[in-house]
């Protein structure tokens, strides 16, 4: 599908000009109107990974929500504390799906908030002291956990708190790791270098910590899947399939043994490269493990991937992923064959954080659906090259929108479906246009792997043909003039 280039560079501009003079010249650069020519080369004009402007409601998070929230709070038997104030930790409580097999509370933590929650004596007198206390209680409350985690928020860095001597002291005498993580949200400019910090944490604190009793030829690491609704559980099942070996998950259903023994793994498997490409650089320079990236969402790019990946194993392997996409390949077809019909040339627009406004395209045009723009909250230049070659001709790329942009182009460009996250989802359902949460999968999923496009296509035909729309439609058309809704 060929989008308009030119009418679509006028309607950034046009929507860009409710900005004043400086606003309107620093979002500029955050656009791009893919052309052919930047397809062929990936070249990319959009600026990322630099500050948000204030006061124009961002969709970003911060530092801490990248390390606790994403890479460190689904280790699920090590007990991670938000350390600060009772806000951050209340927040990001149970919210992101990462799910986790184990039992709440006994040897499994994820769902549960665990924090030092700051009184002003804190803040004047330093949270030191009471961050022992709370790991003597942890290790007296939960005995069953293997280590903890001190994930800071924004007051500790600033008042001048030493968490890495109470750790190291600490680790001592409980006899445990204890990683100390300065993920204070003032840091950077999103969640990115929350994750930066997170990898460098697993670096420094529990990697190559333990061995394998066994390795094999087939032994590999899933990196950056964090088991939204069991995404990982469905990517992991075809690997196995395969006949490959997953010796750690990281970090969705991951245990700290996973961190401590990945470095023993013959290649790394890595799916969301934002949050832990420098893991696979680190194991790669450190322990020469080599790595690639995949893509399991839908059955276009996991045929693709499966046989990126068997193609750097032996004829066994090769042998199995042809047998096995043999065996799923009709099913898949039976899926795209309900369904394409259904949502064929349905406009998407996408704005995610780092990895799925690409990596969810090749779902939607499996289903004949068309992406007409796509943005990150928090990629950077490497990502937005990897996502042009993805694009068509005239697609609006998008980097850090705001909410107004975003509301602005879905009307202006007559969006069929938006794929974003909570704080949006109600805004345009308001609008009467569909709408999917691609962070949480809207409490449904998996939607990665073979068994996850079936639920995919299923909540995109269920969104987007729901006979709600037309309700919505059909109240603003009998509001009587004058009236608002
Ligand atoms: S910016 Fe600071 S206070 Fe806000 S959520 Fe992040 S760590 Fe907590």
């Amino acid at each position: 599908m060929g989008l308009d280039i030119e009418a679509n560079k006028e309607l950034v501009e046009e929507i860009l000009e409710a900005y004043p003079v400086k606003a309107r010249k620093d979002r500029q650069k955050h656009f791009q109107v893919s052309t052919q020519e930047a397809i062929d080369c990936g070249t990319c004009a959009v600026k990322s990974n630099i500050k948000s402007r204030p006061g124009v409601m961002t969709p970003r998070g911060c530092a801490y929500a990248g390390s606790k929230g994403v890479v460190w709070g689904p280790i699920k038997d090590m007990v991670h504390i938000s350390h600060g104030p009772v806000g951050c930790g209340q927040y990001s409580w149970g919210t992101r799906r990462n799910f986790a097999n184990g039992t709440l509370g006994i040897d499994n933590f994820t769902a549960m908030q665990v924090t030092s929650d700051f009184q002003e004596t804190d803040i004047v007198f330093g949270g030191d002291k009471k961050l022992e206390v709370i790991m003597r209680e942890i290790t007296e409350m939960f005995p069953l956990a293997k280590g903890i985690s001190v994930q800071s928020e924004c007051p500790v860095g600033l008042i001048g708190d030493d968490i890495e001597a109470v750790s190291k002291k600490m680790s001592k005498e409980l006899d445990m790791p204890i990683v100390p993580v300065r993920c204070e949200g003032f840091r950077g400019v999103s969640q990115s270098l929350g994750h930066h910090i997170a990898n460098d944490a697993i670096r420094d604190f529990v990697m190559g910590r333990a061995e394998l009793a066994e390795t094999g030829p087939y032994d590999v690491n899933i990196i950056g899947d964090y088991n939204i609704g069991g995404d990982a559980w469905a990517s992991r099942i075809l690997l196995e399939e395969m006949g490959l070996r997953i010796i750690a998950q990281w970090s969705g259903d991951g245990s700290l043994n996973e961190l401590e023994v990945a470095h023993k793994a013959k290649l790394n498997l890595i799916h969301c490269h934002r949050s832990m490409n420098y893991m696979v650089d680190h194991m790669e320079k450190a322990y020469g493990i080599p790595w690639i990236e995949y893509n399991f969402f839908g059955p276009t790019k996991t045929y693709e991937s499966l046989r990126a990946i068997a193609a750097l194993f032996d004829e066994t392997i090769q042998e199995n992923c042809e047998k096995m996409i043999a065996k799923h390949k009709p099913v898949m077809d039976a899926i795209i064959n309900k369904f394409k019909p259904r949502l064929e040339n349905k406009k998407v627009m996408l704005m995610i954080g780092g990895l799925r406004s690409r990596h969810t395209i090749g779902a939607y045009e499996d289903l004949g659906m068309d992406i007409v723009a796509s943005g990150y909250e928090f990629a950077h230049k490497d990502d937005y090259e990897k996502m042009l070659p993805m694009l068509n001709e005239g697609t609006i790329v998008m980097d850090d929108p705001t909410a107004y942009e975003l509301e602005e182009l879905t009307q202006r460009l007559g969006v069929d479906l938006v794929g974003s996250g909570v704080k949006e989802k109600y805004v345009y359902h308001k609008m009467g246009v569909p709408f999917r949460q691609m962070h949480s999968w809207d409490y449904s999923g998996p939607y990665h792997g073979f068994d996850g496009f079936k639920v995919f296509a299923k909540d995109m035909d269920m969104t987007v043909n729901s006979p709600v729309w037309n309700l919505v439609n059909k109240k603003e058309k009998i509001q009587p003039e004058g009236a608002s809704i």
